[in-house]
Order: C-alpha cells, then sequence, then structure tokens
C-alpha cells in the first residue's frame, strides 16, 4: 500500500448515536468515522453510551464560517447551544443529522405521511437529513421540491413493474468487491456505503441502505491492487455512498494511492456533500485535494434552492483550488421536471463554477415510480434549453440503461435525414436548414 494510516482510535469505535433532539440537546461526539472503518456500527436511535468532549484535533478543520439567514434562524430555535463552530463542523452536522419521523415532525409538518411505524419497518432506504439540509425544509409546505427528494414517502412502498434494487446491474460487473467495471478505460470505486442524506431515489439504495459503514481500507485494498494491474484504466471515479463523508486521511489515502499509478490520468469524486453539507468543504480539505490534481468532482444537484450562500462559499473554496467540478441532475417528477426550473439550476451552477454534465432520466428502484417523468420530458427540457441558453448550461439528457448497457444520450430531433445531397436540420425554432454534405 502506498500510506500506513494510523491505527484506530479505540475511543472511537463502537460509538452509540443518538438522533437529533427537537430541543435544546447537541451533541458533542467524535465523528462515527476511524482507520478501521469496517468495525463501525453506527447505531441509531438508540441512547448514548459514551459522551465524549469535541476532540480538540478536530476544531481546527471547522474553518467553514458561513451561516446564512435560513439555517441561523433554524439553528437558534432547534439548536440554540450549538456554537457557529460546531454548526459550521461538518462532524457535527452528521452527529445531529435527522434519522428518525419522531424527531423530524418537530421541524416539518410530516401529517400527510400516514402510519408511521409501518413506514419506517417497511422503508429500504434509511432517513438521514443533515440540521443544515433540515434548515431548508422547515416552515416549507409538504410539497416542496427538495423536502420530497429526501423526505420518505408511502409512495416507496409502491413497486412497480420494470423496478429492481440494482437496475445498472452493477453488481455483475465487479471484477472485485465495490469495484465497477463498466468500462474498458475507467472505472467506478464504491469506497462507502455511507451518505450525509439519503436520496429517496438513490439508484444505489441497495448499498446505502445499512446507513452503518465506511468500508474501510481493507475493502480499498482490493480495488486498489485491481487499478494497479490494469493500466488500460485511465479514470477513476470514487463513489459510494458519498466519499466526502470520510475524514481527510481516508480520502487521502485513496487519492495518494491512485496517483501514484502512472496509467491513472483522471480521479473523479461523485458526491452529493457540497449541497447537503457545504461544512465539509474545509480549507483543509481543499488544500490536501490539491496535491492530487487532476481532480475532479461531479456533484449531485437538484434544485436551484440548494444554491444557498454556504454552497456558494464551498463552491468557491473548491474551484479556487482548482477542482473541476460538473453536475449531475436526476429528472424528479414534481421536483425539477420542467424547463424553468432546470435552467435556473444550470444557470446557477454556472455561476458557482459547476459545469452542467449530466441530466439523468430517475433510475428504476423499487418505489421509485412517482418520481419518474416520462422520457418525452427530458426530451422537452433538453429542447427548451437548446437556443434559449447558452450552450454551456446544457446538461446531457441521459438513461442509464437497465441491465448494465452504461449511458445513452437522447437528444430530441434535431437531425431530420438526408434529401440527396444535403443534411438536413431543425433548429430550435423548429425552422428547417439543409447543409451540403454530399456521400463521397
Ligand atoms: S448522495 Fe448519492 S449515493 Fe447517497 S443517497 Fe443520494 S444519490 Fe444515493
Amino acid at each position: 500500500m502506498q500510506q500506513n494510516l494510523e491505527p484506530p482510535s479505540v475511543e472511537n469505535k463502537q460509538q452509540d448515536l443518538e438522533p437529533p433532539s427537537a430541543g435544546n440537546k447537541q451533541q458533542d461526539l467524535e465523528p462515527p468515522l476511524c482507520d478501521d472503518l469496517c468495525a463501525i456500527e453506527i447505531i441509531l436511535e438508540t441512547s448514548v453510551t459514551e459522551e465524549k468532549p469535541f476532540g480538540k484535533t478536530e476544531t481546527p478543520d471547522s474553518d467553514f464560517n458561513v451561516i446564512s439567514p435560513k439555517p441561523s434562524q433554524f439553528r437558534a430555535k432547534f439548536f440554540p447551544l450549538a456554537t457557529d463552530k460546531q454548526w459550521n463542523s461538518w462532524r457535527w452536522q452528521i452527529q445531529n443529522s435527522y434519522t428518525n419521523f419522531k424527531t423530524l415532525s418537530a421541524i416539518l409538518d410530516i401529517s400527510n405521511i400516514e402510519d408511521f411505524d409501518f413506514l419506517s419497518k417497511s422503508r429500504k432506504l434509511p432517513l438521514r437529513i443533515t440540521p443544515y439540509y433540515a434548515s431548508l425544509l422547515h416552515d416549507k409546505p409538504k410539497d416542496y421540491a427538495l423536502l420530497k427528494t429526501v423526505v420518505p414517502s408511502k409512495l416507496e412502498l409502491v413497486v412497480s413493474p420494470g423496478e429492481e434494487s440494482d437496475p445498472l446491474h452493477e453488481e455483475s460487473m465487479c471484477p472485485v468487491n465495490n469495484l465497477v467495471r463498466r468500462y474498458p478505460d475507467r472505472v467506478l470505486m464504491l469506497s462507502t456505503g455511507f451518505c450525509s442524506v439519503y436520496c429517496r431515489y438513490c439508484t444505489r439504495s441497495h448499498m446505502v441502505l445499512k446507513d452503518k459503514k465506511h468500508y474501510g481500507v481493507k475493502a480499498w485494498e482490493n480495488s486498489i491492487d485491481y487499478i494497479r494491474n490494469n493500466p488500460q484504466i485511465r479514470d477513476v471515479v470514487i463513489s459510494g455512498g458519498d466519499p466526502l463523508t470520510m475524514p481527510e486521511k481516508h480520502v487521502e489515502f485513496l487519492l495518494s494511492s491512485l496517483r501514484a499509478m502512472p496509467h491513472v490520468e483522471v480521479i473523479r469524486l461523485g458526491t452529493k456533500v457540497p449541497m447537503v453539507l457545504p461544512q465539509r468543504i474545509t480549507k483543509t480539505f481543499v488544500n490536501m485535494l490539491k496535491k492530487y490534481h487532476p481532480v475532479y468532482m461531479s456533484i449531485h444537484c437538484t434544485h436551484p434552492d440548494e444554491i444557498t450562500p454556504e454552497v456558494v462559499e464551498a463552491t468557491k473554496r473548491l474551484a479556487d483550488a482548482g477542482v473541476v467540478m460538473g453536475s449531475q441532475t436526476v429528472l424528479l417528477q414534481g421536483v425539477n421536471d420542467n424547463v424553468e426550473t432546470i435552467k435556473e439550476l444550470m444557470h446557477r451552477l454556472l455561476k458557482v463554477r459547476i459545469k452542467p454534465y449530466y441530466l439523468y432520466q430517475c433510475d428504476p428502484i423499487p418505489g421509485s415510480s412517482h418520481f419518474r417523468t416520462p422520457v418525452s420530458k427530458g426530451l422537452e427540457i433538453i429542447q427548451g434549453l437548446r437556443g434559449h441558453t447558452s450552450g454551456y448550461a446544457i446538461p446531457h439528457y441521459v438513461i442509464d440503461t437497465p441491465g448494465g448497457g452504461g449511458k445513452i444520450p437522447l437528444l430530441p430531433e434535431y437531425y431530420q435525414g438526408r434529401d440527396g445531397e444535403y443534411v438536413v436540420m431543425k433548429n430550435f425554432e423548429g425552422k428547417i436548414y439543409k447543409y451540403y454534405d454530399p456521400i463521397k
């Protein structure tokens, strides 16, 4: 291996974390993360068995310093004892996340969710929302777009034809555990099964359903050895789960291991953290990333309301550190399925130096039919963008094909066929034009 990590801290192991109190109580626990991450069990909805002061070594990491008015008001109401430093600490945010209906009902009107018990026992995907992201949902109507993406619904229990737990058949494309090789020159490394929020439409819901652990160094070693022994691999995506929920030294372990291989040209991090836990983007973290360029980041963004002052700061830090950012957005019914919302999102992303990259048709995981739009809706949105805004603002609309066929881009019918020696095309206004293109 490239690098030895410090031994796991005994005191960090086996922490039982309590869900956040809707009242005043703040947790000052070490994060649920250590070196031998396989050994960690984050037991939710149980009482705290061991309380520790916030580790001194962690406080210098909390150099995030933006709290906008809405999160600030939310903190004053629901976490009045939390200091700026705590609120701005990504570890504090993870430890104080909302993980059950009882605590969530104190901050949101979830009265339209009948039969909590049934839903709690039946649902496959865990509930987890950071206090920061919860502050964006508080006081919003039940059908608020961002709320629908992270708050469980009974509709998740409706399984429809064509849905399956691993629709992309990634498990059948793993030469070693947690490493997906769908294409010859690039691989997807599944580094963790933990996320700071759980999106209700998650393609990898089968992986993140335990909400309990990072995979750990031992599991990563197999993937790293495989990449080292396969020099045709030039591009590695580190995803999960969400790799940015891991401590710096673990992310650095992966980056340094990969960067030590001359054939690995590009490293990409797939994450939603900058949108839901912007406090994670500390100066320490971005300074670490700088050492391993070129580092790309594919950021999962859903809606223009996610681009808050906190996110502006986080993305500024990443862009200034030379991280090349692209967006990944899932097209979701009742959330972002119209031209205006997607256009506004893409414009805001460009302003924070994230290049719109993919607009995904929602994958058919079990219980996701209420999120899926007809494919014609995606085409309509692309048609509503092309020619009506700058090309930089237009993502590729793709279907990640069920069964493992990879991403297939879909375009409205601009190409109309041939007329003798001419190619016939339709422009964004629906007018027909011809291009001389003799057949040789
Ligand atoms: S952040 Fe990504 S991996 Fe995690 S739940 Fe959302 S879509 Fe799934």
